[in-house]
């Protein structure tokens, strides 16, 4: 079996003609929304008669849900407007949170309470960074580019690099940074990873719900345009077992007195706070309580353990690491490297904001 997709192989040039076409005053809009397993995203387009201009603009619309014990009806609530870089200009990608047929949230949807966390700390200017790893695989499953029978050459080399014999798959890496850019998302750099076709971009900084937003957008973007490459982007955090390393989602974190001069005090006494709900944060770090971060924090390929809290200027194998600029400066952010690739940025942020910064309110 070829481990490039069937589609991707479809005649490109005729689809670049129909795509031309003219299509008047309408407009196509493409709603993604999170599914009922809080991993997985899906999408539908509609037309709309004219461009929206705001999200107002853009009309709830509702989607199936079925499950083993039900089918029910539930609502698309339009919450973030994008630019679309398939359908390009006009069109629009809206990204949804779903309700229930009562307009209650669904129990998967965490943007709901993380909106209302946010708006307690507003004044505080909380900023996000994520740095979300990710691993391409072929239809069949296994990694991108890798022998079919055996492994490539050992960790080491794959790091940032260039070159054709340890750099796999750019071209999907390049056009999904594009495709970032014009959507309007606010990706901020890319590298390659330390496992071979493993990479990372970043997004952010951004301010308050903003950055979960944005990074649920850019991982429609990248399993989209893994699918015009006919590959397939997994946020597994633990790919491959064995020597290889596993795939996190960093999140740097910073309020305005981190900031400003001297913000460093600021940053470890966030950090004290982290280090008392280690437990706590790593439950919500990724979508199965722990369960995925277990196979990925070992203590090895660059983590720290699960078990226990750590934290250290300049250091990579630690819980909570201060950037050496930020301890050089005496102020920036701090980042915590523990949620794993496939966490919900929603349920990571309000459990930082609940931990660092609402009692840092109830002080002032
Ligand atoms: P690393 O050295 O850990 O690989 P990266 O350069 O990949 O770091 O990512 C750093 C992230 O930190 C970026 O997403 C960036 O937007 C974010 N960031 C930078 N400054 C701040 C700040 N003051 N507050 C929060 N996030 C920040
Ligand atoms: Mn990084
Ligand atoms: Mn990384
Ligand atoms: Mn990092």
């Amino acid at each position: 079996m070829s481990c490039v997709s069937e589609s991707s192989h479809l005649n490109k040039f005729l689809r670049h003609r129909y795509l031309n076409l003219p299509q008047g005053d309408f407009c196509l809009v493409t709603y993604v929304w999170i599914d009922n397993c809080g991993v997985d995203l899906y999408s539908k387009t509609r037309t709309m008669d004219c461009e929206p201009k705001i999200l107002a603009d853009v009309p709830e619309w509702d989607v199936g849900l079925e499950t083993e014990e039900s089918s029910t009806e539930m609502l698309l609530n339009p919450v973030c407007m994008f630019r679309d870089p398939f359908f390009l200009d006009p069109n629009k990608l809206i990204l949804c949170e779903v309700l229930k047929h009562t307009r209650e949230p669904a129990e998967w949807n965490h943007r709901n309470r993380c909106n209302t966390l946010m708006e307690k700390v507003k004044d505080l200017h909380p900023w996000f960074g994520m740095e979300q790893e990710y691993t391409l695989l072929g239809v069949n499953g296994h990694p991108y580019s890798w022998p079919r029978l055996g492994f490539p050459k050992p960790q080491g080399l794959y790091n940032s690099s260039v070159g054709a014999d340890r750099a796999f798959g750019r071209d999907i890496v390049d056009c999904l940074y594009k495709a970032c850019l014009y959507a309007g998302i606010k990706i901020s750099g890319t590298k390659a990873e330390h496992m071979p076709s493993q990479w990372e971009y970043q997004v952010g900084p951004c301010e308050g719900i903003e950055i979960a937003d944005h990074l649920w957008m850019s991982r429609f973007l990248l399993h989209r345009v893994c699918e015009d490459f006919g590959v397939v982007a997994t946020l597994d955090p633990k790919p491959m077992a064995g020597d290889w390393n596993g795939a996190g989602c960093h999140i740097n974190v910073s309020t305005a007195s981190m900031r400003e001069e001297g913000g460093i005090e600021h940053i470890e006494k966030a950090i004290e706070k982290l280090s008392k709900r280690h437990e706590e944060h790593i439950r919500v770090y990724d979508p199965h309580g722990g369960e995925d971060n277990k196979r990925r924090l070992t203590g090895r390929h660059v983590t720290a353990g699960i078990h226990e809290f750590s934290a250290g200027v300049a250091k990579r194998r630690v819980s909570i690491r201060i950037p050496c600029r930020v301890a050089l400066n005496k102020c920036g952010y701090f980042e915590d490297r523990r949620p794993a690739a496939n966490c919900d940025p929603y349920v990571v942020t309000c459990a930082i904001v609940r931990t660092c910064m609402i009692e840092e309110k109830k002080e002032k």
